[in-house]
This record gives structure tokens, C-alpha cells and sequence, in this order.
């Protein structure tokens, strides 16, 4: 016996021909080291997950991503309320009425909860000038169910609104007016 002699024969035995581990085809594809079969590492890759799975994970994706919208949402409506109190106590009264009314117009379903805001709304755009729009926000408040306090400072703003509303009114070029005893009066008394 040579020592050059292959002496290989049991090699093939030993390792045998490798077969795809899904379908058990001797025809492995080249495109992977994985042993599979070309037909197999295709629809593995297409579906790696079973259908369930794929599911499941896209019910849970859009739960998350609508429960995090929502909560920024949320945040940000909260965040936005406190910076027009903020502007409210600082008697910033424009920014107040632009904040307060932002915070308004996103949610047009108007809730009973809101009230309170409508009514800072309100005060604000009195405020800084807007009196059309704090008749309007008053207007709109009407009909709803309130408390005796928001009733009242309904009423007071109402009230203030209308005097200043006539003040702001450009005044009506006076007609000369006929004399009187109560308007000759004072001019005499001056
Ligand atoms: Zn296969």
C-alpha cells in the first residue's frame, strides 16, 4: 500500500449530498448558503413571517401609531391651552385670543367643557379689540348649559362688550340740536 494512495473512498458517505431542509429537493439554490432549494428560498423570502404574524404586526403598527398621534395631539392641545392661560394671566390679550381661538376652531364640536374656554375666548378678543369676534363667541355660548358664575361673567362681558362695541361706532355727524332748558343749562353754568 502506497502512502500516496487516495484513500477518500468513504468521504461521500460520510457528508451526504445536502438536501433543502424544507421540501427535501437535492436541487439547492445558489443564490443562498442556506440549504434550501431555489422554489423554497423564494417564498421564503416573499413571506418570511406566516400570514398571522404579518397581521398581527401591522394591527399592532397602526395601534401604536394612532395611539401616539393621538396622545401628541392630545399633549399639544394641552400644551397650547396652558401657554393662552399663561397669555390670559400676562394680559397679553392678542395672543390669548389667537391661542384661545386656535385651540377652538380644532375642535368644532364644540363640547360643554369648552365653555370655560369660549369664554376666555371671549374676554381676550374684548380685549385686544376683536369685538365682532367676542360677539360671536358669545353668541355662540348661548343655549348652552353653564354654571351661575359662567352665566355672569357671560352676562358682564355681554354688557361691556355692548358699551364698548357703541363707543368704537364712528359717531353720526351731530345735527344741530334745538335748544333746551336741560342743555342750555349747563353751558351757562360753565
Ligand atoms: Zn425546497
Amino acid at each position: 500500500m502506497s502512502l500516496f494512495e487516495p484513500t477518500n473512498d468513504a468521504a461521500p458517505a460520510e457528508a451526504p449530498a445536502p438536501t433543502c431542509v424544507n421540501c427535501g429537493s437535492l436541487h439547492l439554490s445558489g443564490r443562498t448558503k442556506l440549504p434550501l432549494c431555489e422554489p423554497c428560498r423564494a417564498g421564503l423570502v416573499k413571506f418570511p413571517f406566516p400570514l398571522w404574524v404579518r397581521v398581527s404586526a401591522v394591527v399592532v403598527a397602526v395601534m401604536v401609531c394612532g395611539s401616539l398621534a393621538l396622545s401628541r395631539e392630545h399633549i399639544s392641545g394641552a400644551l397650547r391651552l396652558k401657554h393662552a392661560e399663561k397669555m390670559m394671566r400676562e394680559e397679553r390679550w392678542e395672543e390669548a385670543f389667537q391661542g384661545y381661538q386656535e385651540l377652538l376652531n380644532k375642535n368644532k364640536d364644540k363640547k360643554q367643557g369648552d365653555t370655560d374656554m369660549m369664554l376666555a375666548c371671549a374676554e381676550a378678543a374684548k380685549n385686544s379689540g376683536h369685538y365682532e369676534e367676542a360677539a360671536r363667541m358669545l353668541d355662540a355660548l348661548s343655549g348652552r348649559k353653564a354654571t351661575k358664575m359662567e352665566v355672569e361673567r357671560a352676562d358682564s362681558l355681554g354688557r361691556e362688550l355692548g358699551y364698548l362695541i357703541k363707543q368704537s361706532q364712528p359717531q353720526a355727524p351731530q345735527a344741530p340740536l334745538p335748544f333746551t332748558g336741560a342743555q342750555f343749562l349747563p353751558s351757562v353754568l360753565r
